[in-house]
């Protein structure tokens, strides 16, 4: 194969790109010539070029304020420590993990880059090829050079391709030449050297997007050899948006630094002043011991180890919302998910299960029923008037014709795979070469007697599709009867909405006849239909045209009109199982379900009823009713309405915007390349992992890997779950601080000698005796009324909902329970007839506070359940944390090295016990307070 310059592929004619690519345009590439050429160019990947380089990754992490404030105290303690001729341990301790917090913070960003890299990778979009002379779905990375791609509307393309045959083909290709309006591409052309990148129409670029019509166009260039790749290349910096919760996060930051820096002052200053004689003054003898005190409680303000707790519980979220299939394509929505008010879900495939089958077929002469259920082709019409069953076709004129139209009239394949019959394509469509094949109707064979000279593509807005097929002398016995004295060429079969494709109909085939298409027969036709679709079938009307030219390409409106009506087909796509108990959720969880569908309103509002999103009484909205009303029309509508029918994807942007303008939080389904708009304006978009299109995917905040309306449900669940458990160890540790905070301050007040904690049996609090029992919890499964309760609003700040008055009064019980215990220790020790250590009462304080976040954490686990309620092993973590850290701090306490390096003293077993008892009053506390609230709500 002769290495072409990749830029000039769009000189090159199509019979000659084949010939130097080695490839064929029917059967595509051998898995031979596939495996060498993987070998030779290697996967069709982007290389990560760019991005931040991981030095700047590391100093990015000492940016944040606290850590800066961490390091203003230890270059002062060093310098006060220096001064008095002591090792300056605090001042290392306090560096040390300062960069040990750079370290974690450097390590936890480039593992949740790797580990969003591997869950796009899961979302990484399949590619139809034909290889080996079959169709098959390929993952994007396995193209080569010389594949042969299927390409069709809502495709993103994986590589850069000559286009072999197009059929009304439109490409997005904003994402390369900034060009919005979708660009028109011809196979046929061959275009001069010069011709700018916009202007090779005979070129498909990797990167952008199949807005319409179908292709079929062989790589030329894969990897970092595309035009994409070239850019990526030039490509330096990648910026990534904070998160709301890192925005909330960087914001309590600066609050505590800018309150730990007032209380400083006010300490440091106030601690000066002195009132003599009835005169102020000023007593600057005390500004080292005050200094010391207000250098502590800077470091007893800052949760040294909140950052981390964070990052992981966010990244355990990701992980269980992908076991229970929901892909988060944008880290915010692991939080914002729980505040979701309202979803907006499609029917088709997410409420109900779309393995269609065909049950009834009804044209102007009869109505059949089918029978056999799967993708077999296996199964007996039976004449519903007659009963009896259908063996030759022939007979039914009007019937065979039908389904032919079925097979001819589809873009899907239907396969036999080891024994298992399986469609590739839309299984609306795979149910209708199902039901011909049960005839004995097969579309490989009807394509080669009417192989397809053109077509008007599906879209959701038009609801229907035709295709226009050569009729080589086949008019007369073809079973499409034409007009007298026609002498067609070409044939053109149409299938869609019944409503619109009937508008579209002059005529009736009856038997072997065309008849004129009265107003009485119309209204049977309508009425047959409304009794299919309030059934929960989903209904395709189907008709026929025939011509002597070909229709030009773009003349559908015109060309889709005085067609000839052939019938009804109607196909039952069963509700899922699960979505009945997952809307039941969605009730009493505040949360609630609208159902958005192409389909026909009566179709909807059946399976609408079946699932219990719509109850008696509830409204309809159709798309057309939808037309008509201005957006605040809508807006007064959008709160009755529970199932939209018939809607085009652009109404699906305004149905979010009127929800929105309630203050709605709205998640939004969409699969289809014009659902993106709706997906974008969502606060949370959702698209189909199977049946989504790339470019759904791409504007979405959140994947369905099994399409399921359940798994949205599961997501909402575990986005609750998450934020709860933020909410709870932020309480948790945030508490403590202030309770270390106000102790530190209390004891030069009380006149007694010294600061109870140094810095390092701070950190050490705030890292390990916080951080550990903290990662606990945010592994605590949900509490049972999780989705009991209305959703919390996404804007609400971090300390709304009581947790700013929370971290307040436990902070003043614990000072209060360490204060005291503090005053009394200080005497008992300080006592000369005490036996041990004078200065034990420090490490009484240490202790006692530090085992009082034990029963802390303990207690916190629930809101409203008493500890003894909660079964103690669904999070045997908690229990783990407490132990271990327990034993930690009496190691530090009892281990002589240790004692020596964290300045602690020897406790003897009673002091020991004193500290127990007091730590356990605010266990009791926190419990005393869970009872006094259902006291008081019981009363209310
Ligand atoms: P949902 O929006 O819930 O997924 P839907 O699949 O019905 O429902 P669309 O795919 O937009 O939504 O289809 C709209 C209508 O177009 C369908 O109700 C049907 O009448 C018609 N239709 C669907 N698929 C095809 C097709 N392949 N060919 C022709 N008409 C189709």
């Amino acid at each position: 194969m002769s290495s072409n310059s990749p830029s000039s592929w769009h000189t090159v004619a199509i019979d000659q790109t084949l010939q130097q690519l080695s490839s064929n345009k029917d059967a595509g590439l051998s898995s031979q010539q596939v495996s060498e050429r993987l070998q030779q160019y290697g996967p069709n990947e982007l290389e990560e070029t760019g991005g931040r380089s991981p030095w700047s990754i590391f100093v990015d992490q000492f940016t944040n304020i606290m850590l800066l404030m961490l390091m203003g105290v230890a270059v002062i303690s060093a310098f006060l420590d220096i001064r008095s001729n002591t090792f300056p341990k605090d001042a290392i301790a306090i560096f040390a993990i300062v960069i040990l917090n750079g370290i974690l913070g450097f390590f936890q960003e480039q593992s949740a880059e790797k580990a969003l890299a591997a869950l796009k990778n899961l979302a990484s979009p399949l590619v139809r090829v034909l290889r080996d002379g079959k169709t098959s779905d390929i993952a994007a990375k396995e193209l080569v050079p010389g594949d042969v791609m299927l390409l069709e509307a809502g495709v993103k393309i994986a590589a850069d391709a000559r286009l072999i045959e197009t059929s009304n083909l439109q490409v997005r290709e904003s994402a390369l030449t900034g060009e919005a309006l979708a660009v028109t591409k011809q196979a046929e052309l061959e275009l001069p050297e010069d011709a700018s990148l916009g202007d090779r129409l005979n070129l498909i670029f990797q990167g952008t997007e199949v807005v319409q019509g179908r292709a079929k166009a062989i790589v030329t260039n894969t990897a970092m050899q595309t035009e994409l790749g070239k850019i990526a290349a030039m490509l330096q910096s990648v910026e990534n948006e904070p998160t709301p919760l890192q925005q909330r996060m960087d914001q309590l930051g600066k609050v505590l630094v800018s309150g730990a820096l007032t209380l400083v002052a006010i300490v440091v200053i106030g601690g000066m002043i002195t009132f003599q004689n009835g005169s102020l003054g000023f007593d600057t003898s005390r500004w080292e011991d005050l200094l010391e005190v207000s250098l502590s409680m800077a470091v007893a303000v800052v949760p040294e180890g909140l950052a981390a707790v964070v990052t992981v519980t966010l990244a355990l979220g990701t992980r269980r919302m992908v076991k229970r299939n929901a892909l988060i394509r944008k880290l915010p929505a692991v939080e914002t998910l729980g505040s979701v008010t309202t979803i907006c879900s499609d029917k088709t495939g997410t409420l109900t299960q779309n393995k269609m089958v065909v049950q009834l077929v009804s044209t102007g002469d009869c109505t059949v029923a089918v029978a056999g259920d799967g993708y077999a082709p296996i199964g007996d019409f039976t004449d519903r008037l007659t009963s009896a069953k259908i063996n030759n076709l022939e007979e039914y004129p009007e019937l065979e014709s039908l389904l032919i139209a079925c097979a001819v009239c589809n873009d899907a394949v239907l396969q036999q795979e080891q024994q298992e019959w399986q469609i590739l394509g839309d299984p609306t469509e795979g149910a209708l070469l199902c039901v011909a094949g049960k005839a004995g109707i097969y579309k490989e064979k009807q394509s080669q007697l009417l192989p397809r000279t053109a077509e008007f593509p599906f879209s959701s807005e038009r609801k229907r599709m035709s295709v226009i097929c050569e009729v080589p002398g086949r008019s007369g016995n073809s079973g499409f009867p034409a007009a007298q004295g026609q002498q067609p060429n070409y044939l053109m079969l149409t299938k869609g909405s019944p409503e619109l494709t009937l508008e579209r109909c002059k005529g009736i085939i009856v038997g072997d006849r065309v008849q004129p298409l009265t107003q009485e027969m119309r209204d049977r036709i309508l009425v047959e239909n409304n009794n299919m679709a309030s059934g929960g079938l989903r209904v395709l009307g189907f008709a026929y045209k025939l011509w002597e030219n070909i229709p030009p390409e773009g003349s559908e409106e015109t060309s889709e009109q005085d067609m000839i009506w052939l019938g009804l087909v109607s196909m039952l796509d069963a509700p899922r199982p699960e979505v009945r108990e997952a809307v039941r959720k969605c009730r009493d969880a505040g949360i609630r379900v609208v159902m958005i569908t192409g389909d026909h309103q009566l179709t909807a509002k059946a399976i609408a009823y079946d699932l219990g999103i719509a109850t008696e009484g509830d409204r309809v909205l159709t798309g057309q009713e939808l037309e008509k009303l201005s957006q605040e029309e809508l807006k007064q509508q959008v709160e009755q309405v529970s199932v939209y029918a018939r809607v085009s994807p652009e109404h699906k942007l305004r149905i979010v915007q009127a929800l929105q303008s309630w203050g709605k939080f709205v998640a939004m389904t969409g699969d289809g390349v014009n659902d993106a708009p709706a997906l974008k304006q969502a606060d949370i978009g959702i698209a189909m992992g199977i049946t989504g299109t790339d470019v759904s995917k791409e504007a979405s905040d959140m994947v369905l890997l099994d399409d399921n309306f359940a798994t949205i449900v599961a997501a909402a669940e575990e986005g609750r779950v998450v934020y709860s458990n933020i909410r709870r160890f932020i309480k948790y540790i945030l508490g403590s601080n202030i309770g270390e905070v106000l102790t530190i301050a209390a004891a030069p007040l009380m006149g007694l000698g010294g600061v109870p904690l140094t810095p390092l049996q701070i950190l050490w609090m705030n890292l390990v005796t916080d951080g550990v029992p903290a990662l606990a919890l945010a592994v605590e499964p949900g509490e049972p009324n999780v989705m009991k309760r209305p959703p919390f609003s996404p804007r609400e700040s971090i300390f709304a909902r009581g947790l700013g008055s929370y971290m307040i009064r436990i902070g003043i019980i614990f000072a209060i329970l360490t204060i005291a215990m503090m005053s009394w220790a200080y005497g008992y020790t300080t006592n000369p007839n005490h036996v041990g250590d004078p200065e034990a009462w420090k490490t009484m304080v240490f202790t006692t506070l530090c085992l009082a976040q034990m029963g802390h954490a303990i207690a916190i686990r629930s809101n409203t359940q008493l500890t003894i309620e909660l079964n103690p092993f669904t999070n045997v973590f908690v229990w783990g944390a407490v132990i271990v850290t327990t034993i930690l701090q009496l190691m530090l306490i009892y281990v002589p090295p240790l004692r020596a390096f964290f300045g602690t003293h020897y406790l003897t077993g009673f002091e020991l016990m004193v500290c127990f008892g007091f730590s356990a009053l605010m266990f009791v506390w926190i419990e005393m307070e869970k009872l006094f609230l259902r006291f008081y709500k019981s009363r209310k």
